[in-house]
């Protein structure tokens, strides 16, 4: 079926009905195995690792959503990364963008590296600087954009073209801005993925993972090696899913102008340093973000002046939680450099900017003037006298 607005393939896409029974929501079929009709004649299926129906609805839907040719279900996003980078052989090498999730970062440094798969942390932000960082070993690159923490922008289509004339592929994380958002396929990328735990589930109750491919051949690798190395996402946890995916667009309007509003209430705050996020006309990444996504997202840091005790700021928010993850509708707050990338080398985290005075918000769908008001008292029980 065609659509003319995302809106609608969020409910719609995907096999988003039973076709034998009507229930309007696929059900959720808990077996690890099928019954064969006789030697090799199966219905479909034949053991749940390798396929379930479930899986198989929310993995049609993602892939019609990023408007890839097939969709691939994890059970964290980790796991879907780990899918994809298995593509790649001992001596190669990955650009990966500077500011990376963490746990992106620890998997190729702690875990690749004991298979001889090698990474260069690459300024893709500069696309002279990613060019000359492309050594004949170099494969593949992964982006972020916005990119974690500091929602730096890489210009993906740039990178996508300079990447293809060296034959590399192209991976984009898109967990921060989602297909509803920024469709990273449309601009060049062959592979995206998704930590499908943060806003395409949207309540904090479910991890999970998503790989999109552009092409059918990069599918049957991706489909081998999800079968070979078993990383899947269960059938209830893929319903949550599907159901957090049906609301991704009115969550997300909602988010947006939130976070909207939040920075522009930090970038006006006396007691606030700087402030990172690609919906502000100031960004350096916003002309760029503009171009290739519908709005900035949702994500925002922001550092507070000297004279606050950051410690203080965290434990005197009442509302916004601190916790890692983000994405859900309640607003959290991290401290990225002792948090979500504690696993980068301190040397590697202030090279690239992550400073122990750097504070991550994700907003979320409350009521915009709670969130202030809670930041804005919590700023002022920060301050050291
Ligand atoms: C959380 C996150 C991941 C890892 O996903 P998990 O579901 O936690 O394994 C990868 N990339 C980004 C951008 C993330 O925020």
């Amino acid at each position: 079926m065609s659509y003319k607005n995302i809106n609608t393939a969020l409910i719609h896409g995907g096999i988003s009905t039973d076709e034998r029974t009507g229930a309007v929501n696929v059900p959720i079929y808990q077996t690890s195995t099928f019954k064969q009709d006789g030697l090799g004649k199966l219905r479909g299926y034949e053991y749940s690792r390798t396929g379930n129906p479930t899986r198989e609805a929310l993995e049609a839907l993602i892939a019609e959503l990023e408007g890839g040719y097939a969709g691939f279900a994890f059970a964290s996003g980790l796991a879907a990364e780990t899918a994809v980078l298995s593509l790649l052989h001992s001596g190669d090498r990955v650009l990966i963008s500077s500011n990376v999730y963490g746990g992106t970062f620890r998997l190729l440094n702690q875990v690749f590296d004991h298979f001889g798969i090698n990474y260069t942390i690459s300024d893709t932000e500069d696309i002279a600087a990613f060019e000359r960082d492309i050594t004949p070993d170099v494969k593949a690159v992964l982006v972020e954009s916005p990119a974690n923490p500091l929602m730096t922008v890489t210009d993906i289509r740039a990178v996508a073209e300079k990447a293809h004339e060296h034959g590399l592929l192209v991976i984009v994380d898109n967990t921060f801005m989602t297909p509803y958002l920024q469709r990273p396929l449309e601009l060049g990328a062959d592979i995206v993925v998704h930590s499908a735990t943060k806003y395409l589930g949207g309540h904090s109750d479910v991890v999970a993972g998503l790989a999109v491919t552009k092409t059918k051949e990069l599918a049957e690798k991706i489909a081998f090696i999800q079968n070979s190395t078993g990383g899947v996402l269960p059938p209830f946890d893929s319903f949550l899913l599907i159901r957090g995916i049906k609301t991704l667009g009115v969550r997300l309007d909602r988010h947006v102008s939130n976070a909207l509003a939040a920075a522009e209430f930090l970038s006006k705050h006396s007691a606030v340093k700087s402030v990172h996020y690609p919906g502000l006309v100031t960004d350096k990444g916003y002309e760029v973000n503009k171009r290739q996504a519908k709005n900035g997202g949702v994500m925002i840091s922001f550092e507070l002046t000297d004279g606050h005790d950051i410690e203080k700021f965290f434990e005197s928010l009442k509302l916004v939680t601190l916790a890692e993850s983000l994405g859900g509708v309640e607003s959290l707050v991290c401290h990225p450099s002792s948090m979500t990338h504690a696993s980068i080398p301190e040397e590697i985290r202030r090279k690239v900017g992550i400073t122990d005075g750097l504070i991550r918000l994700s907003i979320g769908i409350e009521d915009i003037d709670d969130i202030l008001d809670d930041i804005e008292q919590a700023i002022k029980a920060s301050e050291v006298s």
